[in-house]
């Protein structure tokens, strides 16, 4: 699953943001404390700040398996740290085989990557720094209008998306309802 990683750029080469790599992800939701929808990392609950660049840190001591049980910047050739994007095909892939119920649904979107950038075999990256790029609300979401308009604060497009879009953009054998790249 892990794979082995190349870095894109040759050390001590990174990605600027102007130079990032644009790909498919998503994110959980929750409220911040003033009762506005935030962008969260789905698995770790972590807030996405509106304006603000998300910083990849690493979790190493949960997440790292092998033998590179060490402190180190995210990402890592021998961890699985860093801001995460993919192709389309993956991000569907992906949700089409973990998403069993609506209240499970993420907020869909492509996101920029810079910094160091990792590219995984499985043709997806991993890198310092994250922002989205845009944004697709599924109207399967609890409070979906009320969360597209909060997260019109990222000052990035926001899209709703309805049932039948959904469908044919997870949907393997469906009409493709989304540019696709
Ligand atoms: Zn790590």
């Amino acid at each position: 699953m892990l794979g082995r990683s190349r870095l894109r750029i040759p050390e001590p080469g990174e990605l600027s943001r102007g130079q990032a790599v644009v790909a498919w992800r998503f994110w959980g939701v929750g409220e911040s404390d003033d009762g506005e929808y935030r962008l969260q990392s789905p698995f770790r609950a972590t807030v996405w700040e509106p304006g603000t660049p998300f910083a990849a840190t690493c979790l190493s001591p949960q997440l790292t398996l092998g033998p590179l049980r060490h402190r180190h910047q995210a990402p890592d050739p021998g961890c699985r740290c860093g801001v995460y994007g993919g192709t389309y095909r993956e991000l569907r892939t992906f949700l089409y085989s973990n998403l069993v119920r609506p209240s499970s649904t993420p907020v869909l979107g492509r996101v920029s990557i810079w910094g160091v950038v990792l590219e995984d075999e499985s043709s997806s990256w991993r890198g310092s720094f994250g922002y989205p790029e845009r944004l697709l609300v599924p109207t399967l979401l609890r409070n979906a209008f009320r969360v597209a308009r909060d997260l019109e604060a990222y000052g990035v497009p926001v899209t709703m998306l309805d049932l039948q879009d959904m469908f044919s953009a997870l949907h393997p054998a469906g009409r493709p309802g989304l540019t696709v790249r």
